[in-house]
């Protein structure tokens, strides 16, 4: 990351605190604190106020830390506990009294030591502070999330032609993980799912050692990390040649996956876009067949907000990466999703995968 977005982004964070009211925020979640500095590593915590930002870790990152870390942020190495070195260094920093915890990334043992070591400072339970501000993709994260999804493309590209009957999901797993790294992914932003035949019904099938068959739909969902961002692909082919009904659902799917990707706009809410592919699933009598929501936003955690579901009111903002991935499961048979990345503009909604939809009958 460069020193002017961690810049630009404290700066954000900063409005948000004083909105909040709020002298600074204590930051345990680890993919804040890579948002907000580009520290990348494992243990961490992050203290920001209106006019300091102190990062604590430990001895095994002090050489990563000075080279991932943008300056303007003060960075302590602690030899013992990170909550020690919080103890010592809180009273230094000025006019801080009201200070915002992460209520959803706070261990119930850590938050004792609030209460017990920090009883001096009023702690304040905080929700999304930082999550809202990342739903908002700067250019450098667009970036990285673009790479993120070439390497995908490039790996997937790579699998598909060797997906036969007689292989295993696990096997076809295999296949596509080698090529994930072979493209530079730095890992998997989750257990790649290769699920065929009647298992293709479940919609968060793991890869079993399930064998695969001639006439079997094979649906493939799968990301890369490009600089700690994510992508997210599903992609739905046929071992042979496609029945009317697995044609004819995977043609109800796509329309689904394109209204839903053309409308999405600033300002739709999230159950405003999930209902362009519902109500389209509906009307072709598949309603029942399609129980999960439709998105979800992507960035270095591969499931962030906004969320794009029956229940969210929020609406879609301006810089929002999100995920368009409608399905239909029929249980006993298989199952379709498609699904693909989209960025929210000013200007209209911009897919930033490309890897072709058509139908694919392998072999
Ligand atoms: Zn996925
Ligand atoms: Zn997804």
């Amino acid at each position: 990351m460069t020193a002017p977005a961690s810049g630009a982004r404290l700066a954000r964070l900063r409005d948000a605190l004083a909105r909040a009211d709020l002298d600074a925020i204590l930051i345990s979640s680890l993919s804040n604190t890579r948002y907000l500095t580009g520290f990348s590593g494992s243990n961490a915590l992050l203290v920001v106020t209106a006019k300091d930002a102190l990062l604590l870790t430990d001895f095994r990152y002090q050489t990563q830390v000075g080279e991932e870390v943008a300056a303007g942020i003060t960075v302590r190495i602690e030899a013992s506990s990170l909550w020690t070195g919080l103890w010592a260094t809180l009273p230094s920093l000025s006019g801080v009294e009201r200070i915002g915890f992460e209520s959803a990334h706070v261990l119930h043992k850590d938050f004792q030591r609030l209460l017990e070591q920090g009883k001096r400072w009023q702690w304040r339970p905080s929700v999304d502070l930082v999550e809202l501000l990342r739903e908002q993709k700067d250019a450098e994260e667009v970036a990285s999330i673009r790479r993120a999804i070439a390497i995908a493309e490039t790996a997937l590209g790579a699998t598909v032609p060797r997906v036969a009957p007689g292989l295993t999901e696990t096997e076809v797993a295999g296949l596509l993980e080698r090529e994930l790294r072979a493209a530079g992914s730095e890992a998997y932003p989750f257990a790649s799912i290769i699920a065929s035949g009647p298992r293709a019904a479940l919609p968060h099938a793991r890869a079993s050692n399930r064998v695969l068959a001639v006439g079997d739909l094979v649906l493939i969902d799968f990301g890369a990390v490009c600089d700690g961002y994510c992508s997210d692909i599903t992609r739905t082919f046929v071992l042979g040649k496609a029945s009317d009904l697995q044609r004819e659902i995977y043609e109800i799917v796509l329309e689904a996956n394109q209204r839903a990707s053309g409308a999405l706009r600033v300002g739709l809410t999230g159950m405003a876009a999930d209902l362009v592919a519902r109500d389209y699933i509906h009307g072709r009598g598949f309603g029942e067949s399609f129980g999960h929501s439709l998105g979800h936003g992507i960035g270095l955690d591969v499931h962030e907000g906004p969320r794009l579901a029956k229940t969210v009111e929020a609406p879609l903002r301006c810089g929002a990466v999100v995920t368009i991935e409608p399905g239909i499961y029929r249980p006993g048979w298989g199952g379709v999703r498609i699904e693909d990345d989209v960025l929210v503009t000013e200007a209209g909604p911009q897919v930033l995968t490309s890897f072709p939809r058509d139908l694919l009958e392998l072999i």
